[in-house]
């Protein structure tokens, strides 16, 4: 389609036959600075997140075409896009259907014989293509040749028009490259830039960044990134292909490599005990450990031994036993005289995490505690959930005012020489709707262009540096002098009592920011003038391109804006790994560490926790802990490798152990936790039944409901789930209440009970402990379910609207049963003839090994941000595809794994070209490799 949107403004076209500047162009070069593109194509090119020449030759073509020579026109129509070539001898424009347009142009072959059938093109409302093709012209299209009628005709098809025989060796003739476009930038117009480009472009500038072991051949950067625009032969093109897909995950995997040498040479300390306490624990338990439990503890234990930190992933189907691998982790912390921290992505988990660890550990005189929003128990007060925007105090908070990590000042709480207005800014024009895990371009103004001094600027970028890691993850900052652009990411606040994490609202956020530094500006100035306008103007970051580009602008806006030349510095631009970003960072914890409350002046160490259990917010809480030796986490997909930095920047470093039921394929495990030892248990526990699983269309609900009762008859238990109606809970609650009434009567008289995210914890809790004594016979639930429940007799689980979840959460919720001896039934209704939905079903149908439904899944449905890649902070990939090129990804690994091996800290003369590979490209400094 791009194609078509191709203007009939020809700047830029003569690209490829201008002038050659005085001197070659540099690969870093902005394209601005070349003079030669318009500035609507620059603008145009930015869209695409395209701004320097390398940028540009980096922009690989999505396809290519092979025009060297045209064939003959299709008499059959075909399943396979053709591209062919031929002059228009008719259009016409026909309407239908009242106000619709059909365009049509008539192609006719070079050499038309007697047999030559006529091409038909067609496209429907799109009324600027009737401008741009005319009578006489000869075009390429690309597209599906279809019988219609008689004739043979192309839908929509991609077109180019051949304008000059001057640039045709450029366009056609040739394996022509066609790229990713965008409005008002035709493919002709980006591949004469390219063209012209890689002949201005010294070779030399590209610098060739791979080992010797993934190079095949001599194929050189410069000549890979020639033959990936204009190759001269389908095989050049293949074999450039592979040099810069190996060149594309040799540096991802280079940086994997050098996170996990980090992580390795650190010195941390030895948090392993004798083992005694684990034996105890053992024996105490009702079974026999499996062999891949065995194993795997003892690949822990060897970690938490180790002098340097583990960063160990613990692999595991749903009900394999992963949380007794993680006890046994813990005692051994524990053992060791350290505390250790189980944190859960849900307030339910952590709950029902809770109670496992007291019950198997309590015997054992081993004190744990259970830290989250809603509940506090056992040792008393910890200053951990301080809501203090909130206004709710933490019950039993101790005298020591909280003033410290994550609070935003608390005006209530400040001296009231320091108070401030707060209404003064106003929260109407903040966004309806804040996302989880959204990002955000946020500018603020000054109050009629306020300029802001110096030394305010300083309060600005300090101030919101402040509260960078506590309350936000911050991307860019730039004060101005009259507005401040930020890029931000608001954190984790708190877990609902859904179990739901919240996060810290914007509106706070920036309400905080602004009369935070309102007040300190206004009092160094002596002023009492409002400083900043009511609005603030945001957006949310919709895709990894536009975070790019919001990122260059903000981190370029006082050069672009020319408040400063070129080449000098700018003080209050902010950017994770700008070269003053630690300095500045250091001082303001520094100011903050003064306020601590210290936490062993809080409470004795006696009483203290050995185990503390939590939602993932406990990791916002760095006085919670005295003496961390081992945090486990138990993961779903949202917990990344920022979260994962922020616990090992710890000083010192806690060991980590990340646990997760949602086995990824293992070219995803090479990337995403590419940069942790992987443990796997890979074997269920023996007295398992079978889990048999049926999809089922809902005309059959009848036939369905015979069989669940004669399975209660027999005394089993049952799960209904059925999905989310919608996404608020109220209609979720309602929906369920419905439901609830239906299947009582169905039931009947089996007894029957119903749990949704709105019933207050205690009264779940209760309900699921009726359930669990057996005095409840089926469990009506949303999926509330999905985590941590575990009743052996409960054996089969009726899933509604089965198509609606995903096939990992299908996975999730199954695991729920097949936990006793019995055989265990799994019925999946649904109501969708869709042959996607049923191909998807018929997994689970076929198997129950979490790792083939993952590797299904993915087939299925392609690496989604599901799995997790957005939050791996790993660079966006510009031509490889984590799924076909998966063995180029293994060579790629084992290669810098190989490098990094032999030197870790890349001192070597011939490793020094790699360094950059990691400081500079992606803007971070390593500790082992500066
Ligand atoms: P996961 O967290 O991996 O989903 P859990 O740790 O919750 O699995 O274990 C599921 C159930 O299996 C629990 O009731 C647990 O007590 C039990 N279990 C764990 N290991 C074994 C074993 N080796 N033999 C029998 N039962 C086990
Ligand atoms: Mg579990």
């Amino acid at each position: 389609m791009s194609e078509a949107l191709e203007e009939k403004v020809r700047d830029g076209e003569g690209a490829a036959t201008g002038t050659r500047g005085a001197c070659a162009p540099q690969i870093s070069q902005s394209l601005e600075e070349l003079n030669w593109i318009p500035r609507p194509k620059i603008l145009a090119l930015r869209r695409l997140g395209i701004e320097s020449v390398e940028d540009l030759l980096t922009h690989f073509p999505r396809r290519h075409e092979d025009r060297t020579e045209f064939p003959r026109f299709p008499r059959e129509e075909s399943d396979v896009a053709v591209c062919l070539c031929g002059e228009v001898i008719q259009t016409s424009l026909r309407r239908f259907g009242g106000w619709k347009k059909i365009f049509e142009a008539t192609l006719q072959e070079s050499q038309a014989n007697a047999l030559s059938e006529p091409l038909v093109c067609r496209w429907f409302n799109l009324h600027y293509v009737q401008k741009m093709i005319a009578t006489g012209q000869r075009i390429v299209v690309f597209g599906k040749p279809r019988l219609r009628g008689k004739r043979i005709c192309m839908d929509h098809p991609e077109f180019e028009v051949i304008e000059n025989d001057e640039e045709i060796s450029i366009h056609f003739r040739r394996i022509t490259p066609i790229y990713p476009a965008t409005e008002g930038l035709s493919q002709r117009v980006l591949r004469s830039m390219v063209y012209r480009l890689l002949n201005e472009v010294a070779d030399h500038s590209f610098e060739t960044l791979l080992p010797r072991a993934l190079m095949n051949g001599d194929m050189t950067r410069a000549a890979a990134v020639h033959a990936i625009h204009f190759p001269e032969s389908w095989e050049e093109r293949d074999a450039a292909r592979e040099h810069l897909v190996l060149s594309e995950f040799f540096a991802m995997q280079m940086l994997i490599a050098s996170r996990r040498t980090d992580a390795s040479i650190r010195t941390g300390q030895a948090h392993c005990g004798s083992g005694a306490l684990l034996d105890k624990f053992l024996e105490s338990l009702p079974f026999e450990l499996t062999g891949a439990q065995r194993k795997v503890i003892a690949e822990i234990r060897r970690d938490l031994a180790a002098g340097h930190p583990m960063n160990r992933l613990l692999q595991g189907d749903v009900g394999s036993g992963k949380t007794v691998v993680a006890i046994a982790a813990m005692l051994l912390a524990v053992e060791g005289g350290y505390q250790a921290a189980l944190m859960a992505p849900t307030q339910i988990l952590a709950e029902q995490h809770y109670d496992v660890l007291r019950r198997w550990l309590e015997p054992l005189g081993v004190r744990v505690a259970l830290r989250t929003a809603a509940r506090q128990e056992e040792s008393g007060p910890l200053p951990l959930f301080n809501l203090v925007s909130g206004g709710e105090g933490v019950p039993g908070s101790t005298g020591c005012q909280p003033v410290v990590s994550g609070s935003l000042p608390d005006t209530r709480a400040r001296p009231t020489s320091e108070r401030v207005d707060e209404s003064r800014y106003s929260r109407r024009n903040l966004p309806h709707f804040e996302r989880p895990w959204g990002k955000y371009a946020i500018t603020l103004s000054t109050r009629n262009h306020r300029q802001l001094s110096d030394k305010a600027r300083d309060i600005v970028l300090e101030s919101i540096l402040r509260w960078k890691d506590r309350r936000y993850e911050l991307y860019a900052v730039c004060v101005m002098p009259d507005h401040v652009h930020v890029l931000i990411e608001p954190m984790i606040e708190r877990d609902a009592d859904s179990g739901n994490p919240v996060f810290f609202s914007l509106s706070k956020i920036l309400h905080s920011i602004k009369s935070f530094t309102a007040t300190r500006i206004n009092k160094i100035e002596n002023q009492s003038d409002p400083v900043w306008e009511t609005e603030s103007f945001d957006r949310l970051i919709r895709s990894e391109s536009d975070l790019q580009e919001k990122f260059h602008y903000i981190t370029r806006n006082p050069w672009d804006a020319g408040i400063v030349d070129r080449g000098k510095d700018y003080r209050w631009v902010w950017y994770p790994g700008s070269y003053k970003a630690e300095e500045f960072a250091a001082g303001c914890r520094e100011q903050q560490a003064g306020s601590l409350c210290s936490p062993d002046a809080m409470r004795s160490a006696r009483d203290e926790p050995q185990i503390i259990v939590g939602t993932h917010a406990l990791l916002y809480e760095s006085v919670s802990f005295s003496n961390l030796g081992l945090a486990v986490i138990d993961e779903q997909h949202k917990f990344g490798v920022a979260q994962r930095a922020r616990l090992t920047a710890r000083e010192p470093a806690p060991d980590v152990l990340v646990m997760t039921a949602t086995p990824i394929p293992r070219t995803l495990t090479m990337t995403i936790y590419g940069d942790l030892d992987v443990s796997t248990i890979d074997e269920m526990p023996r007295n398992r039944g079978k889990i048999v699983t049926a999809v089922r269309d809902t005309t059959k609900l009848g036939e369905a409901l015979s069989f669940l009762r004669t399975q209660l008859e027999r005394g089993r238990q049952l799960y209904v789930i059925y999905p989310l109606i919608d996404e608020t809970e109220k209609l979720d609650a309602k929906a369920a209440a419905t439901e609830y009434e239906l299947w009582r009567e169905r039931l009947h008289p089996f007894r029957c009970e119903l749990v949704h995210g709105r019933i207050p914890p205690p009264e779940k809790q209760q309900i699921m402990e009726r359930f669990r004594r057996g005095e409840t016979n089926a469990l009506i639930s949303t999926t509330v379910l999905e985590v941590g429940v575990d009743v052996p007799n409960a054996s089969v689980m009726l899933i509604e609207n089965a198509e609606r979840f995903g096939l990992a959460q299908l996975h999730q919720l199954r695991g729920r049963i097949g936990r006793g001896e019995h055989k265990s039934y799994c019925i999946l209704l649904t109501s969708s003839q869709a042959k996607d939905a049923s191909e998807k079903l018929g997994v689970l149908e076929k198997t129950s090994n979490g790792f083939e439904v993952a590797e299904a899944d993915w087939e299925l449905r392609g690496p989604g941000d599901l799995l997790g890649t957005a939050q791996s902070g790993l660079p966006a990939l510009k031509i490889g595809n984590l799924k076909t090129d998966a063995h180029l990804m293994r060579r790629a690994r084992t290669a810098a794994i190989s490098i990094f091996q032999a030197d870790p800290r890349l001192e070597s003369p011939e490793n020094q070209r790699f360094r950059r590979l990691i400081v500079e490209k992606h803007g971070r400094t390593f500790s082992n490799v500066s």
